[in-house]
């Protein structure tokens, strides 16, 4: 990390032990929750060895370097860090961080779900990725909601949805996820509340979980099914 060395700005997090870090890797084929290693890191804002004078009402920002331990694959990440003068460099925090590349790509549902509810998955995860999880939250709540309504939920409020398709069984996995589609939309809307970035993942994959058990199952057992048929209409006509 020599390049911080020359820059203007003391660097909070050179005292930290930021080496290493538990994550989800970016690789789809990997992306499982593993140790992540930190290789480099150099300030980008506001620039070490320029003239320019620059208000930074404090901001410093890091771009780094960093490698998940399982498959080698690089991320380059940007860190926001609030350089609190005067103060201990221990209470310097950072701020936020964000993947900027690869870019984080979106999740999506299989294309046996309805393509309503397909958008609205996306979507919620755009919004996920750009760190809005309060929106993510909404988002994926309006998901569940057209799952319901996609399923012949016939009442109005989402509660009540989830509870008619319970009673004409629904599996209670699925159930259990759509309630916990409703909970955390209920709280990003009326509540104000944001969940973590954790949280809103776990619900993400709850959904999904729920679309296999309801679109991709059911189509696998179709399309075998139509297999099946074909293979013995061909046995037929070759005899
Ligand atoms: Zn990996």
């Amino acid at each position: 990390m020599a390049s911080s060395s020359f820059g203007r700005m003391p660097d909070p997090l050179q005292q930290r032990s930021f080496g290493r870090r538990r994550n989800v890797c970016p690789d789809p084929e990997c992306a499982v929750g593993v140790a992540m290693s930190l290789r480099d890191r150099r300030q980008v804002y506001p620039i070490a060895s320029s003239n320019l004078i620059v208000t930074t009402d404090g901001l410093v920002v890091y771009e780094e370097l960093w490698s998940c331990d399982l498959c080698d694959r690089a991320t380059v990440e940007l860190v926001g860090v609030m350089d609190q003068r005067g103060t201990s460099q221990e209470e310097a925090s950072v701020s936020w961080r964000r993947q900027v590349w690869p870019e984080p790509l979106p999740r999506n549902l299989s294309e046996d779900a309805p393509e309503l509810v397909r958008s609205l998955f996306t979507d919620a995860s755009k919004a996920e990725n750009a760190g809005s999880y309060r929106l993510a939250g909404v988002g994926y709540r309006a998901a569940v909601e057209e799952i319901c309504k996609d399923q012949g939920a016939t009442k109005y409020k989402l509660d009540d949805k989830i509870t008619e398709l319970a009673e004409r069984g629904l599996p209670q996995d699925v159930v259990d996820a759509m309630h916990a589609a409703r909970v955390v939309g209920n709280d990003s809307i009326h509540q104000n509340l944001e969940y973590a970035a954790a949280e809103i993942a776990d619900l993400a994959k709850l959904i999904e979980e729920a679309a296999l058990t309801l679109y991709v199952q059911p189509a696998e057992r179709r399309r075998m099914a139509q297999a099946r048929t074909a293979r013995s209409e061909a046995a037929r006509a070759s005899k």
